[in-house]
């Protein structure tokens, strides 16, 4: 196993990389992951309905950056997909993020304007001297009522904590909006890969100096195979160095229950439909045919529970762990040809677009030439 460039894992943030040293550095890379499928969480196929989906949960791409948006585009070709979302909830679908119509449905107003939204906002939001947790994030955006409708039981059901012991940053990454723009994102460019994702990755990946090798556990290789090799390691921080013997970072994990219904036009009214309330486990079911609007007789959904034990999905954001992560850091920055880089090795919540800027960053200020 003699390569230049070890990169241990095939998300995005692993194969950004690996590809930029292939091409820009001229280097041999080997990308090992050990899941059998390349893509990460990203990972997507078309199902026995013939009907794509992703298999780590519902991924939709949205970005204003240009960079990004230029990088993708080399690899895929892309269609727009504005995503809306509906949560149930007082037993009626309600658009989400909160907008006029969600304030008038759920707090029997008969607002029309921007003007009169803001005006209900600013008499229902709570002030708070400090934004220092997700309750307060929440509560000085949309008030009490539409919080605990919208954000408290999801927020649990999806971190198995109330938003007061969250990072308030978690609470913002949704717009609450003053008009009746009824998208889930606000970007510039939000658009769906036309053949998937693993396509994408595919392509990202199809390089003369790039071998992949999947089933294959980073911990398994023979350290003197690869002593020779920088190490670019997209794993979970904390997994990296348990012989020091710290406290384990915390992850949220996502169970799927799959359903798939013959002879079925549609189950529900969009792609994906948010269930805030305590009255269910999951906090989505996501329908994908709908996505791209996908052509078939039969229908597969999704239902996604958050769960504390399983694959590493969400860092958690609290602040034990945040004051955990800058130890594992410490220890990171000691080591010497091993980069750490990504959503897991960095412990940040990132979206698509932010994992694949990071990573391209780091390039730009590791390796470029
Ligand atoms: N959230 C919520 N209710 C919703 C949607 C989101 O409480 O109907 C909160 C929840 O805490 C979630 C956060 O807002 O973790 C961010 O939502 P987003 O859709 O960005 O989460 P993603 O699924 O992309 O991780």
């Amino acid at each position: 196993m003699t390569t230049d460039y070890l990169v241990v894992g095939c998300g995005l943030s692993g194969a950004v990389m690996a590809r930029f040293i292939a091409e820009e550095r001229n280097k041999k890379v080997l990308i090992v992951d050990k899941r059998d499928h390349i893509g990460g969480n990203c990972y997507d196929y078309i199902d026995e309905n013939g009907i794509r989906i992703n298999k780590y949960g519902v991924h939709l791409f949205h970005t204003n950056s240009e960079r990004v948006w230029k990088y993708v585009n080399r690899f895929s070709s892309w269609t727009r997909w504005e995503h809306k979302v509906l949560g149930v909830i007082d037993g009626q679908y309600i658009p989400l993020p909160p907008n006029i119509t969600t304030i008038n449905m759920l707090c029997g107003q008969h607002l029309t304007n921007q003007q009169e939204a803001d005006d209900w906002l600013s008499r229902n939001q709570l002030k708070h001297e400090h934004i220092d947790n997700g309750y307060q994030m929440a509560t000085s955006r949309v008030g009490e009522t539409l919080y605990e409708k919208i954000f408290m039981h999801y927020t649990f059901k999806q971190w198995g904590r109330y938003p007061e012991e969250l990072d308030a940053s978690v609470l913002a990454r949704i717009p609450v909006r003053n008009n009746f723009d009824d998208r889930y994102f606000s970007d510039k460019y939000q658009a769906l890969p036309t053949d998937g994702y693993t396509k994408m990755f595919e392509n990202i990946l199809e390089h003369e100096n790039i071998t992949v090798r999947l089933s294959c556990d980073y911990f398994d290789i023979e350290p003197s195979a690869i002593s020779n090799s920088t190490i670019i390691y997209s794993g979970p921080i904390d997994d990296f160095f348990t012989n020091v013997g710290y406290p384990k970072l915390e992850y949220r994990s996502v169970n799927f229950e799959i359903q798939r219904m013959k002879n079925t036009k549609f189950f529900q009214p969009c792609a994906h439909v948010n269930h805030p309330g305590p009255e269910t486990p999951f906090t989505r079911i996501i329908e994908y045919k709908h996505l791209l609007n996908q052509d078939s007789p039969h229908t597969t959904i999704i239902s996604e529970t958050s769960c504390s034990d399983g694959d590493p999905y969400y860092p958690v954001p609290t602040k034990r762990n945040t004051e955990l992560y800058e130890q594992y850091k410490a220890l990171a920055e000691k080591e010497r040809n091993i980069h750490f880089v990504g959503r897991l090795a960095s412990y940040k919540y990132f979206n698509m677009d932010q994992s694949i800027l990071n990573a391209l960053e780091y390039c730009d200020s590791n390796f470029s030439i």
